[in-house]
């Protein structure tokens, strides 16, 4: 299996929406971004799960400048490392728009197309 038949489950449920995520079989470590491996165990019993999406903002930055195309006319970002509440802590950007957020607040996830149309994971604060 390549690495994109083994991402194939990630964008089939990021077309929805919706944040898959692998999860160790044996001793169930929630995996991401993908991998062959538990980065816990070692197993590779790793099975497809869908997070609910909803997590906790533990770190953010504002990227000003960058080289990189994808972020060509979209700076300047920020960007967040999220604590998912049924997941592990991924970096993902806020959503293009949303106010701000500090660390600690209540985010939910959404997706957003980079510029090639890969679905971006993207979090905005849930209202209080
Ligand atoms: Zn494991």
């Amino acid at each position: 299996m390549d690495a994109s038949e083994r991402a194939a489950p990630y964008f089939a449920a990021a077309a929805r929406g919706v944040l898959a995520l692998q999860r160790c079989a044996a001793c169930g470590t929630a995996v991401f971004p993908l991998r062959e491996r538990c980065a816990q165990c070692g197993s590779k019993e790793l099975r497809w799960s869908e997070s609910r999406g909803a997590g906790r903002v533990f770190a953010h930055g504002r990227l000003e400048r960058s080289s990189l195309p994808e972020h060509a006319g979209k700076l300047p970002l920020t960007l967040l490392l999220v604590d998912l509440d049924d997941g592990p802590r991924i970096p993902a950007r806020l959503a293009a728009g949303a106010p701000a957020v500090r660390a600690g607040d209540r985010v939910e996830l959404g997706f957003e197309s980079a510029g090639d149309g890969t679905p971006l994971p993207v979090f905005r604060a849930v209202p209080a």
